[in-house]
């Protein structure tokens, strides 16, 4: 019996359930036959021209991203928009696309687990517990060994697929780091959480410059922890060898494979 489109789409479901994503978010089937056979998945971050190509150029039947292309409201798939582009592309290649992205982020070993496990952070709790299903979003937990700020930087520009913007650091390279809270992708709005209020340090992307600067001057006050800018990609990326891994063992007879092109939108730093 060939592996339908239908069949994968309930694996992936199995491991990432939509009930688990945001209120705003689009996760799931973007685009495909569910009767279609599925015999290879390519996994990325970002649904973008080069992921699509690498995924038809290598015969993947399916494109599994992490980011929904279909977030907002389309009005048009016409070609001469990127994402009408896109879509174009995958159908006429013959490969579907899904999104598994906030429901992906909820699970036990969702992307901010990943992160939190590779830095060793011991007994992680979600930063903001699930409301229906999953552990929650973020991750916060104590290191074995305390380390300081500089320290745990140069561990993460380790771990961390190379970017362009590296990793960004607000506080002092030798202040002590014990408790860690973490949030693959986009986490400003845990800035005032008390969870990350009360850690050393918080890791997550693209920090600006208000929520930053105000969490940094209400932190000389009153506590908070030191600020660590990692790239959106990098930081979700580390989740895709994991999702890899439980999809193979969940369809054992189909060739997965994460993508290792840099989706970043970030190509160079000039440093003063
Ligand atoms: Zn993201």
């Amino acid at each position: 019996m060939p592996t339908t489109l239908a069949d994968v789409t309930r694996v992936i479901e199995g491991l990432w359930p939509l009930a688990g994503a945001e209120a705003w978010d689009a996760p799931g089937l973007l685009a495909g036959d569910p009767a279609a056979e599925i015999s290879a998945v390519l996994l990325a971050v970002d649904p973008v021209a080069d992921t699509v190509a690498e995924a038809i150029d290598t015969g993947a039947d399916l494109l599994l991203v992490h980011h929904p292309l279909l977030l907002r409201g389309v009005t048009s798939v016409a070609e001469d928009r990127y994402k009408g582009a896109l879509l174009a592309r995958l159908i006429r290649g013959g490969c579907a696309l899904v999104a598994a992205h906030t429901n992906a982020d909820v699970v036990a070993d969702g992307t901010s687990a990943v992160l939190a496990d590779l830095l060793g952070l011991q007994q992680p709790r979600a930063i903001e517990p699930a409301a229906t299903g999953g552990t929650g979003l973020g991750r916060v937990g104590t290191l074995g060994e305390p380390t300081t700020l500089g320290r745990l930087a140069r561990r993460l520009a380790e771990i961390l697929p190379p970017t362009a913007s590296g990793v960004r650091v607000s506080g002092d390279y030798d202040a002590p780091v014990r408790t860690v809270a973490v949030c693959g992708g986009a986490g400003d709005s845990y800035l005032a959480h008390p969870e990350v209020r009360a850690a050393d340090a918080y890791v997550t992307a693209d920090l600006r410059h208000h929520p930053a600067s105000e969490a940094r001057e209400q932190a000389r006050l009153g506590g908070g922890p030191a600020l660590i800018d990692v790239s959106h990609w990098a930081s979700e990326w580390l989740w895709l060898p994991v999702a890899a891994r439980q999809l193979t063992e969940a369809l054992p007879g189909i060739r997965v494979t994460v993508s290792e092109l840099r989706t970043d939108p970030w190509d160079f730093t000039v440093i003063q």
